[in-house]
């Protein structure tokens, strides 16, 4: 029997859940849910320096949100130190790996003479035992890094899930370091911290990662992590690296070139069910499907059909997308996205029926829940019309009507019927044509020109608000 689907996505907690992170998630996360297998979380923390807990707690919160739960995790690679040691010490003793007393300033001067002779730059294995070899005595005050002794030539060969067949040979990379010493200020008794390469590898071994799902930047790493795992004796998991996101200009998304974190986008007013779907699409596709839901993606997706080249971001594709799940959500959610918008923006609100209906009335068309709330914050806040406007809209020659309109807003039946009665009314009196008078009432009750049919909006303010706008005219 073939052992079950497991995989992981491994953030380091070095900021927030960037988008191209979230979409390896997602394409692992919808694997192992194909398959009927697992899906684990793990936090790459060995970068003290920068590991925040604020970023652990974004990364977790990002994946809620998008609801990519996991069947295992958060696992801590700071809490697995021992485990990276023993699994050292083993590869010392099998000679697969060896210590390494090389100063950065002796470093620096063996790069230096190859660039001088015009070679490429690499560890030349001073420190690696050889049968035969004498190495020197180990300098006094040097704390050693451990070494993997790389097999010094063939190819190392995958076929990936993603790019097909790639073919690395090992001329072309050095002994790597596996394990630095503690920082000189730790505490004593502290231990070593493995580089990313080798606490990877141990850890998907341990965690019998069956798939890795990750950015293409870490194919020139995965030679490495192959030979790891045949020193360890380790199954070797297949590998899918997806090309990089490009930005609307051509370039890597970045965040000098606009929002790249997941919570960016909560912040901005998308739905999570779109970045699922926009992010899906932006590196496989199923046929034409455009718009599917995480329940179908998980159908479809065995790892097929994955681009090999790089996507690019489009946001006005992702409005789209967005716009589509803000027409088919549940009005009640959006009321409750609406009010914590408008919460951010100092308009506190009930979350009561009428906010239930003008989420109803304007969703249609709107791209995010920001622009939701902007249309409901008209009810809370008092218009202010463009002048130039007013003055196109607000002429001497409507006044009379919005005076009689007004007169007859004031004692109509407050409903869409009834506000629609007392319009149509006015029209006759004046004989004057619908947009004639709508477009001065939308201007001086809700500070805009383009609104959902008139009546309609103005029978979800209360009466005294509609004629207290329209007080002045
Ligand atoms: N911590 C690595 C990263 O965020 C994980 C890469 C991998 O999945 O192996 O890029």
């Amino acid at each position: 029997m073939s052992s079950p689907i497991r995989t992981r996505i491994a953030p380091s907690p070095t900021g927030f859940l960037h988008l191209g992170t979230a979409r390896t998630a997602l394409y692992s996360w919808a694997y192992a849910r194909h398959f009927g297998g697992q899906f684990i979380l793990r936090i790459e923390d060995t970068d003290v320096a920068r590991s925040t807990q604020e970023s652990v707690d974004q990364i977790l919160q990002s994946m809620h949100w998008l609801g990519l739960t996991y069947d295992e995790g958060p696992v801590f690679q700071m809490q697995r130190l021992q485990r990276y040691h023993e699994v050292v010490e083993q590869m010392i003793a099998a000679g697969t790996a060896y210590r390494c007393w090389c100063t950065p300033a002796e470093l620096e001067a063996m790069r230096e003479q190859q660039k001088a002779r015009g070679e490429k730059t690499r560890y030349d294995g001073r420190w690696r035992p050889a049968p035969g070899k004498v190495l020197p005595a180990p300098p006094v005050g040097v704390k050693p890094v451990v070494r993997f002794a790389n097999p010094p030539h063939g190819v190392v060969s995958w076929d990936d899930l993603v790019k097909g067949p790639i073919s690395i040979s090992n001329e072309e990379i050095d002994d790597l370091i596996i394990l630095r010493p503690p920082p000189d200020d730790a505490p004593a008794g502290s231990l070593g911290i493995p580089t990313y390469n080798f606490a990877v590898v141990v850890d998907d071994w341990d965690m019998r990662i069956t798939h890795v799902f990750r950015g293409d930047e870490h194919i020139n790493n995965t030679p490495w992590q192959i030979n790891l795992y045949r020193a360890l004796g380790a199954a070797i998991p297949q590998f899918g690296h997806c090309p990089i996101i490009l930005g609307d200009d051509g370039l890597k998304l970045s965040k000098r070139r606009g929002a790249v974190s997941v919570t960016a986008y909560e912040e901005a007013g998308y739905l999570p069910e779109a970045m699922l779907n926009y992010l899906a699409r932006l590196g496989w596709s199923h046929g034409d499907d455009e718009l599917f839901s995480a329940d179908q993606m998980v159908q479809w997706f065995d790892g097929s059909h994955l681009a090999k080249s790089p996507a690019q971001w489009d946001p006005a594709k992702l409005a789209w997308v967005n716009a589509h799940y803000i027409k088919q959500a549940d009005d009640q959610r959006l009321a409750n996205l609406v009010q914590q918008q408008l919460r951010t923006r100092g308009v506190l609100i009930e979350r009561d029926a009428k906010l239930v209906s003008q989420c109803a009335l304007f969703k249609d068309r709107c791209a995010t829940t920001v622009e939701l709330a902007d249309w409901v914050e008209i009810y809370h806040r008092a218009p202010t019309p463009n002048a130039d406007e007013r003055a196109t809209h607000v002429t001497e020659a409507v006044l009379p009507a919005l005076r009689a309109l007004r007169e007859r807003l004031g004692d109509c039946e407050w409903t869409k019927e009834g506000i629609a009665g007392a319009l149509k009314q006015t029209l006759a009196d004046h004989g004057i044509k619908m947009p004639a008078l709508a477009m001065p009432l939308r201007l001086l009750v809700c500070g805009r020109v383009q609104t959902p049919s008139v009546d309609a909006v103005l029978a979800l303010f209360t009466r005294e608000e509609a004629l207290r706008r329209l007080r002045d005219v």
